[in-house]
């Protein structure tokens, strides 16, 4: 299958993440070869390892992708101006000098699911084989919605500001060629893209646990995350409860108030998933080195980012909360978030990613049923979070608010990459401000030029598209102020 040899695969890569990049280094992508040996089916699957290996990279959803949600919004800071979370943190970048990574790795693992799409269906493949055919297909199209999704909340603007009338970015969904210099699409029209290749993903995809990959029940609580930041309340909570009651139907469950400070080192298993539905695996053989969020989010790596000290003041509103054991303190200033936790054997840098976890199902499932105006489903999928903080709370019985869902979201997803959409999506607000606190003594937000209080409003609450896509492209247009 001449068509996914590597080389091929690199040639036809549009955009700029190059056949340097260390997703053709490992075992898995360079086993995609014209080896007669190989059924056609398992070329397609070693396709999909290299999407996964690109995934992986710190510049991707190891590190990069997922620290600048948090470090963009108000819970969490660059610990200084000069970390690699600093420039997000004081968004202090300009068109001219603005990260291309952002779009270039998304981009490159659009365009390998495009690679896998255009070929998936004409392969021939034993009957017995059509179940797997069917979940590569399925994760394809997941992972190419997940991409299109990122690269949307990234570069434009949300959703319900102007119902998606604004530029988001171009919808890639065939093999392009080098000549092919597509224009941005509305975000409305990336969303009708997302919900196509999540909706299309989801009933293809297998159910079962499978390690390191997207699986439906993933799929379904990333496509309730969607259906949120469009308004579609209603599918919202159609999908995030099909995907409770389906990954519990696999043994997936939430992690317990015991379990909860070390459960993120577990390494999961078909017969003890646990609650992580979707989770970046790396390991002291393949991991994604120092600018992985282990190293970055320790006082003992790299000491890039912590909590700020209003957020620090807000899980400690309860002193009881169990999600305060995930803090470490330097002993001065600082306090870290330790979800990315070694599995056992590994150092910090090679902490496994989790992407999609049941909790965030259940936030979602509570959002939406609370913005539909159902409060007893509300309390229903917001009380085993509550609880699970701390046994002594409940939501049983009380009217729910939207703000109240969204400051447990807020508290349980902390460093997992959602803050600022989190916080702008409806319309709302981040806010910076600092607290004092002994613990962590001062920590304060950095001085800058930047906003303490911003909307999505703000032009530099979204990315400006990169210049060497600006100068490679003439029918890009650039976002508004940059
Ligand atoms: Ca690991």
């Amino acid at each position: 299958m001449k068509v996914l040899n590597y080389i091929l695969i690199c040639g036809l890569s549009l955009f700029t993440a190059s056949c340097g990049n260390d997703w053709l280094d490992g075992e898995p992508s360079t086993s995609i070869n014209n080896d007669e040996g190989l059924k056609l089916i398992n070329e397609i699957g070693y396709a999909l390892n290299g999407v996964y290996n690109t995934m992986q990279n710190a510049y991707a959803y190891s590190g990069r992708l997922v620290y600048y949600g948090d470090v963009t919004g108000d819970d969490m800071q660059a610990v200084s101006a000069t970390k690699r979370t600093g420039s997000y943190y004081l968004f202090s970048y300009t068109k001219d000098n603005a990260p291309s990574t952002h779009w270039s790795y998304l981009y490159n693992i659009i365009n390998q699911c495009n690679i896998i799409l255009a070929n998936v269906d004409q392969i021939d493949v034993i009957a017995a084989d059509e179940a797997k055919r069917n979940d590569y297909k399925g994760q394809a199209l997941a992972l190419r919605g997940m991409a299109l999704f990122d690269l949307t909340r990234i570069f434009g603007y949300p959703y319900r500001k102007d119902n998606g009338a604004s530029l988001g970015v171009p919808v890639v969904t065939e093999v392009l060629t080098i000549l092919d210099k597509p224009a941005r699409n509305t975000v409305a029209e990336c969303y009708t893209q997302i919900i196509a290749d999540l909706e299309a993903g989801t009933g293809l995809l297998g159910e079962d646990f499978n390690k390191g990959k997207i699986n439906k029940w993933s799929a379904l609580t990333l496509l309730s995350r969607v259906y949120l930041y469009k308004g579609d309340n209603t599918k919202a909570l159609e999908k995030a409860e099909a995907a409770i009651s389906g990954a519990e139907g696999k043994k997936y469950k939430l992690w317990t108030n015991a379990e909860y400070p070390t459960a993120w080192s577990n390494d999961a298993s078909s017969s003890i998933p646990g609650e992580v539905l979707f989770e970046i695996v790396n390991t002291n053989t393949d991991g994604a080195g120092k600018e992985s969020m282990g190293y970055l989010s320790s006082y003992n790596g790299y000491d890039d980012l912590c909590i700020t000290s209003s957020f620090y003041a807000l899980l400690r509103e309860d002193p009881n909360d169990i999600r305060l054991k995930l803090l470490s303190f330097d002993g001065k200033k600082y306090a870290y978030v330790f979800k990315y936790q070694p599995q056992g054997g590994e150092i910090i840098e090679d902490a496994n990613i989790p992407l999609i976890r049941l909790s965030e199902a259940y936030l979602n499932a509570a959002e939406a049923a609370q913005k539909s105006g159902n409060n007893d489903k509300a309390v229903k999928y917001l009380d085993p979070i509550v609880k699970r903080a701390n046994p002594q709370n409940t939501v049983a019985g009380e009217q729910l608010t939207t703000e109240r869902i969204l400051t447990e979201r807020r508290k349980e997803l902390v460093d997992e990459g959602h803050r600022m959409y989190d916080a702008l999506r409806d319309g709302g607000k981040a806010h910076r401000y600092d607290v004092a606190n002994s613990n962590i003594g001062s920590t304060k937000h950095l001085t800058g030029s930047y906003q303490k209080e911003y909307d999505w409003n703000w032009y530099k609450t979204i990315l400006p598209i990169p210049k060497a896509e600006m100068d490679a492209n003439p029918n890009l247009k650039q976002n508004p102020e940059y």
